[in-house]
């Protein structure tokens, strides 16, 4: 097992600290599937769709057992909506995309995916059908290229040109002294948290699922670069079930949904106009950074 570590680069990180970065997880869950605490219903079933709703019903949950993290979590992701999850740092805005991938079981609820129990879902056909740009994104030691292709690794080498374009990264991808063939990674060129972030971009662009996960996608980019990428990404979302984890208020204001959570709980909900009119935590947070704008003038924020 050692030795199919090492490709991934993963070598000494812990099982949960490489959970915990969402990274390269189809891959890794293929390797580690004996020691997963995740496992397949011996019936499990193969989700085909390509339109998928999302419903988190009263979903509790801890990482460890005398800790609870989510506390009655309920909504629902009509298929082709995009619901937004905002709150502080710690919330467990991650831990719903975390749960929506199965990287875990809920401990009480359920996730459903058109109607259906995720734990009566084969893990593979779950994951095929979600991309996720996480908040931190761990690349393969390998090309740039493959990075990207990993995406879809089927797909023709102008898709992933588009894929990489679409994502703001073919310019700089195409002045590396290598270009495509360029090593990345820990033991390559280290790309900056806003490249890898493009990288993450580009791969699922290309991977082209029916649910998308942002968990704050865009938080290392600078803010023209947001600006610009905000705009391919919602263009991807438009037709997909997608959920938003932002920190940046001005990147969930179109969505169908805001959710606002705090310690574990949806304390508010709404549309952007409905939390305004609430004048509650979510105005609070809105005229807080509408402040900051002016302060420091940043048209990203705007
Ligand atoms: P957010 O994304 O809103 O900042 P997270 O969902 O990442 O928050 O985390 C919610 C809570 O769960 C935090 O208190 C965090 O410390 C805890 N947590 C996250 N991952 C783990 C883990 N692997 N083991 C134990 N606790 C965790
Ligand atoms: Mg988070």
């Amino acid at each position: 097992l050692i030795q199919l570590y090492a490709p991934l680069n993963i070598l000494g990180m812990a099982y949960r600290e490489i959970k915990q970065s969402l990274t390269d997880m189809e891959k890794m869950f293929s390797l580690l599937h004996q020691n997963a605490e995740v496992q397949d219903a011996p019936d499990a079933q193969i989700l085909h769709s390509s339109a998928a709703a999302v419903a988190f019903q009263q979903v509790d949950f801890g990482y460890e057992a005398n800790r609870q993290i989510l506390h009655g979590v309920d909504f629902q992701i009509p298929a082709g909506h995009t619901l937004a999850v905002v709150g502080s740092s710690g919330a467990g805005k991650s831990t719903l995309s975390r749960l929506l991938f199965r990287f875990y079981d809920v401990n009480a609820g359920a996730i459903h995916i058109n109607g259906q129990d995720i734990r009566q879902l084969t893990q593979a056909s779950l994951r095929a059908h979600i991309g996720i740009v996480p908040q931190d994104t761990v690349l393969f030691n390998d090309s740039i290229y493959y990075n990207i292709a990993y995406g879809r690794p089927d797909a023709s080498r102008e898709e992933i040109i588009e894929a990489a374009r679409s994502a703001h990264i073919l310019d700089f991808i195409e002045k590396l002294p290598q270009g495509w063939d360029t090593t990345v990674g820990e033991r390559g060129l280290k790309l900056s948290g806003g490249e890898k972030q493009r990288v993450a971009i580009a791969r699922t662009i290309l991977k082209n699922p029916p649910i998308l996960i942002f968990d704050e996608a865009t938080s290392a980019l600078d803010s023209k670069t947001e600006k610009a990428i905000q705009a391919e990404l919602a263009a991807i979302s438009a037709n997909r079930t997608t959920l938003i984890i932002a920190h940046r208020l001005s990147t969930v204001v179109d969505a169908d949904e805001i959710l606002v959570m705090e310690a574990g709980r949806v304390v508010e909900r709404g549309n952007h106009r409905a939390l305004l009119a609430q004048n509650g935590l979510y105005a609070r947070m809105w005229a807080l950074q509408q402040s900051e704008i002016e302060q420091t003038g940043d048209p990203a924020l705007a």
